[in-house]
Order: structure tokens, then sequence, then C-alpha cells
């Protein structure tokens, strides 16, 4: 008789069912925390186990990107960072993980969700954990940028989780607050799909805006002191900025992709990452081509996107902070709160993403005697929450009310 066709005995059979009821319950813990939201209270073991178990699954993620770094890291990133800064960094996160997986299993916290995450620290130790050599490997393949996401989510949380804390404007806004798996989605996406953005918004620069390219005007350009070369780069970015950003909310059509980055109706660090794929092409197109036919130097144009990727992010967060007189100047989270407020006196104002002086300049800064507003979001909040369904927002027919612009 074939072995296979043994049928099992009560022990085996027995323990093959507690495993699997095991692995069951794990499963649906581990979905159930992910579906969560809300606050953290210290003391109960929960951010504790959180830790553990998104250490862990970024360590597994990080095993994988130095075992196929041609297909899961960015060059543009891989050129930056030293792989021996990556590899102490990601033996620290095993540690990390593992150490407080183990003691939260020792005192009983979340047993199942805690071994779960000790289960993949073992995996990632196994595949060759911070030891995996990296050997030549071609560098024009099509990529996605994990490590991007890796490293990105780490700094990002760190610092602007620890910025939220201590100087909150919503005291009582928890880190995980309504809808935060819909914008953790798009911020992870925005990330793997960072090599195919760059390779379109280059092949649009320069097909776009290639013709308008003069080299002895760009020479003169990069001759500009640095500091004067950078503010100037910033306004040339900023006015593109405001003129896009304008054209997506007055044209109805345009309006449809916008309106997705407007429904964020909690502002965080991370909101400001819902936003439609095609808004984000269309965007860096429009702000950097200009900076391409000028001729900015590298160097310039390398700080000037240091800033607005810093920018971007804290103009959402929930940060509040004495600027005086420079928020009449710089575009501080105050003033791009307003832009993301659905009340009467904020609707279409404050467009500038650095320099606040363009908005008072042309009239659409909003005048409230109020320093923040109480409502955010689009009016009639008529945009679905998930990531998918407000990525085909833009082209569904049945909602009439897209075609109204939100003045
Ligand atoms: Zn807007
Ligand atoms: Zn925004």
């Amino acid at each position: 008789m074939n072995s296979s066709h043994t049928p099992p005995d009560g022990e085996s059979r027995r323990k093959g069912t507690t495993s699997q009821h095991i692995a069951a319950q794990t499963v649906h813990d581990a979905s159930k925390l992910a579906r969560t939201s809300g606050a953290l209270r210290w003391g109960q073991g929960l951010i504790a186990t959180i830790l553990a178990l998104v250490l862990a699954f970024l360590c597994l993620l990080g095993v994988l990107a130095f075992h196929f770094p041609q297909y899961l890291t960015t060059p543009e990133l891989r050129h930056v960072y030293s792989v021996d800064t990556m590899r102490t960094l990601l033996f620290a996160a095993l540690i990390v993980s593992g150490g407080l997986a183990l003691a939260s299993i020792v005192l009983g916290n979340r047993r199942r969700l805690n071994g779960l995450a000790f289960v993949l620290v073992l995996a990632a130790v196994t595949l060759g954990g911070s030891r995996v050599s990296v050997g030549d490997f071609p560098d024009h393949t099509p990529y996605i940028g994990l490590d991007w996401f890796i490293l990105d989510l780490l700094g990002s949380t760190t610092i602007f989780i620890l910025l939220e804390k201590a100087f909150p404007l919503y005291r009582n806004q928890p880190v995980f607050r309504a809808e935060w798996q819909t914008d953790m989605a798009h911020f992870a996406v925005n990330h793997f799909i960072v090599g195919l953005v760059l390779l379109v918004v280059n092949f649009l620069i320069h097909h776009v805006f290639g013709w308008m390219v003069n080299a002895e005007f760009q020479q003169m350009v990069q001759h500009i002191w640095f500091l004067p070369q950078l503010l100037l780069c910033m306004l040339v970015a900023d006015l593109m900025e405001y003129v896009t950003h304008r054209a997506y909310h007055e044209v109805p059509f345009l309006w449809r992709f916008h309106a997705v980055h407007h429904s964020v109706k909690t502002m965080d660090w991370l909101a400001g990452s819902r936003q439609h794929i095609l808004e984000l092409v269309v965007t860096r197109v429009a702000v950097l081509g200009p900076l391409f036919v000028l001729g900015f130097d590298k160097t310039v144009v390398d700080i000037y996107i240091i800033i607005v990727g810093f920018q971007a992010v804290f103009n959402h967060a929930n940060v509040h902070l004495p600027w005086g007189p420079l928020r009449y100047i710089f575009v501080t989270p105050d003033f791009h709160h307003w832009h993301h407020s659905s009340e009467d006196e904020a609707i279409d104002k404050n467009y500038a993403a650095h320099f606040s002086f363009i908005d008072y300049i042309f009239g659409t800064s909003v005048k409230s005697k109020r320093a923040f507003p109480e409502k955010y979001g689009v009016v009639g909040d008529y945009v679905p929450d998930g990531f998918i369904k407000q990525q085909r927002f833009p082209f569904r027919r049945d909602n009439t009310r897209t075609d109204v612009a939100q003045s």
C-alpha cells in the first residue's frame, strides 16, 4: 500500500488540526490588527507587539532586497548609501524585533502575534540575515523601490511621529487614525513604483521640454551662487506648483484626480501620501520640466528634491509650532492644513508648496481669524476609501458630483 494512502493516526491528526488552528487564529489576529484604528495605550504590550511585527516584516523584506538588489533596490539610492550601514541597520532591527517578540511571548503578551513576529525574524535569519553576500549585478533592470520603502518608512515614522508627539496640533489624534490603511497603501505603492515614475517623468520632461533647452542660458544659471540659485530653483518650482495645483482645483476634469488628495479627513504625516498616481506623474513633469530647461546645477536640484520631499510630508503633519512672521514667507503645516479644509472660507485657497507669499501676492490666501480649521476633506465626502477605489475614482461615470469642481 502506498504510504500516502495511509490514514493519519489520531495523534498526528490532532497535531495537524491544532497547528492549522493556531495558524488560522494567527492570520485572523494579524488581519484584525491591520484593520484596527485608534489610540494605543502604554503598558498594554500592544506597542511592543506592533514594533516587533513591523520590524520583523521589514527585516524579511530587507533580506530579500539583499538577495535580489537588481530587482528590489533603487539605483539612485544604492549609489548614495553604504551597504555596510544597511547591514548594521538590518542586524539591529533583527535583534530588536526578535528580542521584543521573545520577551512578549515569555510575558504572555499576545503570544500568537509575537510568535508570528519571531517566525518572520527566523525566516529572515535563515535566508542569510544581515550577512547575505552581494555580488556584481546589472544596473539597468526594471525594479521596485523596496529599499526606498523600508528606509523612508523607518525614517519618516521615527522623525514625524516624534514631532507629532512633541508638538501636536490635535493632542488626542492617534497614530493609527481612521483610514490609515488607505494612506499606508498609497505610501507603499508610491515608493514601489519610484523607478517607473522616474522613467516616465524623465521621458516626458525630455520630450515635452527638450526643445526649449539653451546651453548658454543654462551656463548663466549654473554660475549663480549656491544659495540664491537654490532659492530661485524653489521659486520657479513653486510657481509651477501654484499654476498646476490651481488648475487641478479649477478645471473640473482635473479636480476628479486631485479630489483623491483632498479626501483625507485626518491630517498627519501620512496623509500627504494620498495622491492619484497620474497626478503624481503630471505634477512632477510640470515642476521638474522648467528646472531642467533652466539648467539648475545638479547639487541644487538634489537639495531641492530633499526639501520638497520633507515639506510635502511635514506640511500635512499633525504639528503646531510658533512660526511668527515666517508664515508669511514659507508654507507651514498651518498654511497647508487650511488648504485641506472643507470650510467655505478655505475652498480653493493656499495653493503654494514652499513659499506662502505666492498666495498672498495672487490673492488666493485664506484670510481667517482662526489659526486652524475644524473640518477637513472634500465637501460632500464623495470620494471612496481604499487605494484601488481611489485610483479608479476619476474614471467612474456614476458620480456626477465629480463633474463639479470643489468651489
Ligand atoms: Zn489641492
Ligand atoms: Zn496636501
